[in-house]
């Protein structure tokens, strides 16, 4: 199985050189480092000794043999595998919170059994996931740390292990690089990081010939989660809903307004993250309203 390691963005573009190719349906890994580049080590490190950290690498970027513009991928996340420790850097600038913090504070978490040891007494079950994972945007490069259309800095905790997401292609090769590995994170990110870790991910990458995507949408075992991102939280649910109930339309052949009723009456809004450059939220369809793409 090839592995694809040592090569990091840290901006999403279309002037970037891939380092690698990979074949539709190959089975792949990539390795990562964490969101501050394996920086901080032990306590001891603090984010601030570090002004000129460059953040969120994302290993790539690869290019997809037979992908085209206006095509769309399905990457199945068949496996994540975690370092043995994570890292939380709070300080007073950082999350929903961050004016009742008043040091700057790195916090390491070992992972043992399955677990994140905040402490001796308290072992946080680890949820894995990936952050940062997108395509080559259309025109603008985009910083790793910003979500949009093309993925990027997501933090949706469903794109994990046995998740697939669905990504829309804006250039030949589709440019993948991903990072940002997450042990646990809950919806919000509310202090502004998950519990940071490198690690190694096992994918394999399929074009989706039945759908032309327009937005991300990472699929579930039970549920279809359409995946919004913009400045303004209102905005990334008015975008998300809008998406979703495209989508409804599409495949049930029904009036927006019967869509929007559909939505309404078993659509789950969920927050990703409220903390990047721009929000995340998204709306998810269970698979009893909607079977396929
Ligand atoms: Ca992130
Ligand atoms: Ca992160």
């Amino acid at each position: 199985m090839q592995t694809i390691d040592g090569s990091y963005i840290y901006e999403f573009s279309s002037a970037n050189k891939p380092i690698n190719s990979v074949k539709l349906n190959e089975t792949f890994s990539i390795k990562t480092l964490d969101c501050y580049g394996g920086q901080l080590k032990s306590e001891s490190d603090l984010r601030a000794d570090f002004p000129n950290l460059k953040i969120n690498p994302a290993t790539g970027p690869i290019y997809i043999e037979n992908i085209e513009k206006g095509d769309t991928i399905s990457i199945d996340i068949k496996r994540i595998e975690l370092n043995d420790q994570g890292v939380m850097a709070t300080g007073p600038d950082t999350g929903i919170l961050g004016d009742y913090i008043t040091e700057s504070q790195t916090k390491i978490l070992p992972i043992t059994d399955g677990c994140a040891l905040l402490n001796n007494q308290i072992k946080i079950p680890i949820n894995k996931m990936i952050g940062v994972i997108g395509v080559a945007p259309e025109d603008h490069a985009i910083p790793c740390s910003t979500p949009d259309i093309h993925g990027g800095n997501m933090d949706t905790k469903d794109i994990t292990e046995g998740s697939t997401l669905h990504l829309p292609v804006f250039h030949e090769g589709g440019l993948l690089a991903l990072g940002d590995l997450h042990a646990a994170m809950g919806d919000g990110e509310l202090d502004g990081t998950g519990i940071e870790i490198g690690g190694e991910v096992t994918l394999q990458i399929k074009k989706n010939d039945n759908f032309k995507l327009k937005t991300p949408i990472v699929e579930t075992d039970t549920h279809f989660m359409v995946i919004a991102s913009a400045e303004a939280f209102n905005d990334a649910v008015r975008q998300g809903m809008l998406n979703a109930i495209s989508l409804l339309q599409h495949k049930h052949q029904i009036a927006f307004a019967d869509a929007y009723r559909l939505l309404s009456a078993k659509g789950d809004l969920r927050i990703s993250q409220l903390v990047n450059p721009k929000v995340t939220v998204r709306m998810a369809l269970p698979k009893t309203v909607l079977v396929n793409l």
